[in-house]
């Protein structure tokens, strides 16, 4: 990445300029900087965990003020009238906008959402702790949320990286028997401490034998192709996988497993302006925060290697 300058026009009657004070490292920044999904234009702003203040509003913006502590996820805009839209589902809307997809995003001191998707910050949130939550949170939270995870279910989290780590604070904030499945051997002592009651090494196929038939609920984070079906195998009847992490290969399984047990498969992409204030409350109110290794924004390509390398515990988050 170099430095970039853009001359963003006039504010639009339903726009908020937001003066960017940390913005997180998702991996779909990494994703979007390598084009892994076709959909990148350069040049390329990433972007898409903003905590900031509100520098301006358009003429037709009510509810925020100049000043106001505000945060901006993986999406800046919906249509506003379609069916999913009014149901308060705007993440499922066919014309959604993503922050950094044909946007500029918030590596950068400024960034412009509409209004709907700016969402303020609850004050007992730190900026640096609570930008993750605007990306990798809502990821997390929304599936648990949906599935209605709750103390008599058996959760599991794989993948202990940016989005891992949040899913298994906000499991045990659900109530949740939490299972951590990572590569990293390493992280058991952290994952434990955030909340994990068990920790299963999936390299070890002894450890990924002794949980079979265990699991609700499985919500995979990995950015990697598995050995799904061993995840099948660790369901219980009626659980479900469910996918937030973007494998690079097709996802294929036997049939067998989902009809004998009555398995699921599923997938889950963020979650509605409502939600996220949902979210931000309950983050707020149990202590759900990312554990963060802060990066000056002009050090955004030191971070984004790192990130690369898996190298940071857990969250990188880029400041102003
Ligand atoms: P991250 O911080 O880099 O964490 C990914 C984790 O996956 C790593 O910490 C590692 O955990 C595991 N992993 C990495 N490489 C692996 C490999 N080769 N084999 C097995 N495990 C590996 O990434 P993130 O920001 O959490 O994002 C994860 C994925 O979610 C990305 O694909 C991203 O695009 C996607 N995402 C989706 C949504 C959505 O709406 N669905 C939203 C945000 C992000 P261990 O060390 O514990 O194994
Ligand atoms: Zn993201």
């Amino acid at each position: 990445m170099l430095p970039y300058r853009y001359d963003p026009g006039a504010l639009g009657a339903q726009e908020v300029e937001i003066a960017i004070s940390h913005c997180g490292i998702c991996h779909s920044d990494l994703h979007l900087i390598s084009n892994d999904w076709g959909i990148s234009q350069y040049p390329f702003i990433p972007g898409h965990e903003v905590i900031g203040t509100v520098a301006g509003t358009g003429s037709d913006v009510k509810t925020l003020k100049k000043g106001q502590r505000v945060g901006l996820g993986w999406q800046s805009n919906s249509c506003g009238e379609c069916e999913w839209c009014i149901q308060g589902l705007e993440n499922l809307c066919a014309t959604a906008e993503g922050t950094c997809v044909h946007r500029n995003g918030g590596y950068a001191d400024r960034v412009r959402a509409n209004a709907r998707f700016v969402i303020p910050i609850p004050e007992t949130l730190e900026s640096e702790r609570a930008a993750p939550l605007l990306c990798g949170g809502i990821t997390v939270y929304n599936p648990l949320r949906n599935r209605g995870v709750n103390p008599a279910m058996r959760v599991g989290v794989v993948g202990i990286g940016g989005l891992g780590h949040l899913a298994i604070q906000f499991a045990r904030a659900f109530g949740a028997e939490v299972t951590a499945y990572s590569t990293s051997a390493g992280k058991e002592e952290e994952v434990r401490a955030l909340g994990a009651h068990r920790f299963v090494n999936t390299r070890e196929s002894k450890a990924m034998k002794e949980v079979a038939g265990t699991q609700d609920f499985i919500l995979t984070t990995v950015n990697a192709d598995q050995d799904w079906g061993a995840f099948m195998q660790t369901l219980r009847p009626t659980g479900t996988l469910c996918f937030v992490g973007v494998p690079p290969s097709p996802v294929t399984f036997h049939a067998f497993p989902l009809i004998s047990g009555l398995r699921a498969i599923t997938g889950s992409p963020i979650g509605s302006p409502s939600r996220i204030r949902e979210m931000l409350d309950v983050a707020a109110r149990h202590g759900v925060q990312a554990t963060t290794e802060p990066f000056p924004m002009a050090k955004a390509n030191e971070a984004i290697e790192k990130v690369k390398k898996s190298k940071v515990r857990y969250r990188a988050v880029l400041a102003n």
